[in-house]
């Protein structure tokens, strides 16, 4: 776990007791639950963006994805395919997306690091996650942070795999046919078995990267935990490259999965976002007008659960890896590379500075 300083501690104290999913947690606040294992809950978004919209809450309370340990995360993004699984099934829809929000630039509206399940499907209208516009990036700029990105991720990548063994990991990247038109478009920052990351061609902002799968093209739900865990983990290194190295103020990690509005091609991938303050982006949705029999949805959503609650062997096993989670903030510190460096203390001060908007 991270070391926290005194005053970081005492600071998250603070959030807790004000924290409205804390008290969800505690019983005292009522929500509409669907999930529930020993890490998170899962609960209805009361303002939902699409019919069957839930929330994950770990049950610590972490203010950003950064904070939460190997353990947990391995927990939760591991059971993501199940999950989405259980959530289409309950809607019956051809897609979903899983929108995360480090910091308040990036649309993070509590201090409890949540993440976001969407239900979608085709032609839903609802293109938030499009990133079909063209960003106004310049292209120097965009193509000088690539650099550093490419030199920089293989490392994080290997620090990562000394601190998480894995029996599969051979440094060959994987050779998906699904793949081979973005490998030629878009420029490669780092590849191995499971996954390819490049930097997106129609980008947003400078940093803005996307993670696919080296095994599966569509749909997140054939993938297994630990493939799952490890898109989600290039990802969230990406995403504490670019909040570090760009000096951004937030970062938004968006998967999409199956075929939506905002994913005609049904491609699974995770963006992921450099955010600021007025940064002109908007990827927050306005909550539907018609939002259904919220206590029908989430019967349904509940008896599809039931079978992911109870069938929890494999994760268990990978749960018990339980390493430092320093690393997780340590992202930076290889000599080679011209990015910012500070120790893990003072980066967890740094975000907690920033998501509070100092
Ligand atoms: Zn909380």
């Amino acid at each position: 776990m991270v070391e926290l300083s005194p005053e970081v501690k005492a600071q998250l104290e603070e959030q807790k007791k004000q924290c409205v999913f804390c008290k969800i947690l505690n019983g005292e606040i009522a929500a509409k639950k669907v999930y529930e294992d020993k890490v998170m809950i899962g609960v209805l978004d009361i303002n939902p963006a699409a019919k069957g919209h839930m929330l994950l809450l770990p049950k610590e309370h972490y203010p950003i994805l950064p904070f939460m340990p190997p353990a947990n995360f391995v927990h939760m993004f591991g059971l993501m395919p199940n999950l989405i699984n259980a959530l289409r099934n309950a809607m019956v829809c051809s897609g979903a997306r899983v929108f995360i929000a480090n910091g308040g630039a990036a649309g993070q509206q509590s201090s409890h690091f949540l993440v976001h399940m969407i239900p979608g499907d085709k032609g839903d209208g609802f293109n938030y996650f499009s990133f079909d516009k063209l960003g106004l990036v310049d292209d120097n700029k965009f193509k000088q942070f690539n650099q550093v990105m490419e030199n920089n991720l293989p490392v994080m990548m290997r620090k990562h795999f000394q601190q998480m063994p894995n029996n599969w990991f051979k440094g060959k990247p994987g050779n998906a046919d699904f793949l081979a038109d973005i490998k030629m478009k878009q420029q490669v920052l780092y590849e191995d078995e499971k996954v390819l990351c490049v930097a997106h061609d129609n980008a947003l902002t400078v940093g803005h990267y996307v993670v696919y799968s080296n095994e599966e093209r569509s749909d997140i739900e054939k993938l297994d935990v630990e493939s799952s865990a490890h898109m989600f983990y290039v990802a969230s290194y990406c995403a504490n490259a670019v909040f570090q190295g760009l000096g951004a103020h937030a970062t938004n990690i968006i998967m999409k999965t199956g075929t939506c509005s905002d994913n005609a091609e049904g491609r699974l991938c995770i963006h992921v976002l450099p955010r600021y303050g007025n940064d002109g982006l908007d990827l927050l949705w306005k909550p539907m007008e018609n939002k259904g029999n919220l206590d029908d949805i989430a019967s349904r959503i509940r008896d599809q659960m039931f079978e992911v609650e109870h069938s929890q062997k494999e994760v268990r096993k990978v749960e018990t890896l339980d390493l430092d989670a320093k690393e997780l903030h340590k992202i930076s510190d290889s000599k080679d590379v011209d990015v910012k460096t500070e120790s893990a203390k003072d980066e967890i001060e740094e975000a907690l500075k920033k998501y509070r908007g100092e």
